[in-house]
C-alpha cells in the first residue's frame, strides 16, 4: 500500500481506542503516505485519541457527537481552517443501547430505533453533506457496515436494520455525487473485538462461529480492514462507487455450518 494515498488529505472519524476499526485504517492510511485529521467523542475519548493522533502526526479537529449538528459544522469548518479541501473522509460511527442488543429485534423501543438510526445512519449522510463542500475536486466517502445488515443475525436487532439502512444510503449517496467524482462506498468488515462490539450479546460466539466457518477459517483484524480502506479509498478504487466489500476472511459466502467445525 506503500504510496497508494500519498498527497492525500483525510478526516477519520470514529477512533475510540487502539482496538477501533477507525485507528486500523487511520494506521494504513498513513503507511500509504496520507495526512490525517480526527476527530473523538467526548473528554473521556480525547484523552485516548490525541496520543493516537500523534503517533500518526495527525490533526486533532475537535469533539465531535454526530446527534449534535452544532459540532459536526464545527469539526468541519476546522478542517476546512485547516486544509482548506480534502480529499477522503471515513466514518466508522455506529451507536445502540446494549440492552436492545440482546434478545428479540421485535421489542426494540421506538426511543432506541431512532437513536440508534440516527448514530449509525444517517450521521454518515450529515457527514456527506459537509464533506461534498471540501470535496471540488471529487474524493472518496467510506462507512463500516456488518453482515447483519442481509442476513439475520443473534443480537445484532435494530443495528441490523441501522446498517441495511446505511448500506443502501451509500447506493443513494454514490449516485447523488458521482458526477462530481465523490466516490462512495462501505466496507462490511467481519466481527472484530472492539468497543463497540462488546455491547453484542454473545460475541465471543459470534467471533468463534466465524473462525470455525468463514473460509478463511479465521476472523480479520482492523489492520487487514485497514489495508482495504485505503484500496478503496485511493485512485487504484477510482471506478468502484456505491460498493460494499466485504472485507470477512469469506464469510458472507458461507451457506452452511461447516461440517468439520466442532460443536459451539
Ligand atoms: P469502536 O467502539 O472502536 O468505534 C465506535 C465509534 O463510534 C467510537 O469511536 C464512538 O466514539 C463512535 N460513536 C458512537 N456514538 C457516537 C456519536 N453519537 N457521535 C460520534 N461518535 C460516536 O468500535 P468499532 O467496532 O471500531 O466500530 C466502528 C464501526 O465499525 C461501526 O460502524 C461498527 O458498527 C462497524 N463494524 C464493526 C464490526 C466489529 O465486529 N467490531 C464489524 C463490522 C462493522
Amino acid at each position: 500500500i506503500g504510496g497508494l494515498l500519498k498527497g492525500k488529505r483525510g478526516l477519520v472519524m470514529g477512533v475510540a481506542n487502539n482496538r477501533s476499526i477507525a485507528w486500523g485504517i487511520a494506521k494504513a492510511a498513513r503507511l500509504a503516505g496520507a495526512e490525517l485529521a480526527f476527530t473523538y467523542q467526548g473528554d473521556a475519548l480525547e484523552k485516548r485519541v490525541r496520543p493516537l493522533a500523534k503517533e500518526l502526526d495527525a490533526a486533532v479537529v475537535g469533539h465531535c457527537d454526530v446527534t449534535d449538528a452544532t459540532s459536526l459544522d464545527a469539526v468541519f469548518a476546522e478542517v476546512k481552517r485547516l486544509w482548506g479541501k480534502i480529499d477522503f473522509v471515513v466514518h466508522c460511527i455506529a451507536f445502540s443501547d446494549k440492552d436492545e442488543l440482546t434478545g428479540r429485534y421485535v421489542d426494540t423501543s421506538e426511543a432506541n430505533f431512532t437513536k440508534s438510526l440516527l448514530i449509525s445512519c444517517y450521521s454518515f449522510t450529515a457527514v456527506a453533506q459537509r464533506a461534498e463542500l471540501l470535496m471540488p475536486d471529487g474524493g472518496a466517502m467510506l462507512t463500516l457496515t456488518y453482515y447483519g445488515a442481509e442476513k439475520w443475525m443473534p443480537h445484532y436487532n435494530v443495528m441490523g436494520v441501522a446498517k441495511a439502512a446505511l448500506e443502501a444510503s451509500v447506493r443513494y449517496m454514490a449516485a447523488d455525487l458521482g458526477s462530481k467524482a465523490i466516490r462512495v462506498n462501505a466496507i462490511s468488515a467481519g466481527p472484530i473485538k472492539t468497543l463497540a462490539a462488546s455491547g453484542i450479546g454473545d460475541f465471543r460466539y459470534i467471533l468463534r462461529w466465524n473462525e470455525l466457518n468463514a473460509p478463511l477459517r479465521r476472523t480479520v483484524t482492523i489492520e487487514e480492514v485497514g489495508e482495504s480502506a485505503v484500496f478503496m479509498l485511493s485512485p487504484a478504487a477510482r471506478g468502484i462507487t456505491g460498493e460494499i466489500l466485504h472485507v470477512d476472511a469469506g464469510y458472507h459466502v458461507v451457506g452452511m455450518k461447516n461440517p468439520e467445525a466442532p460443536d459451539i
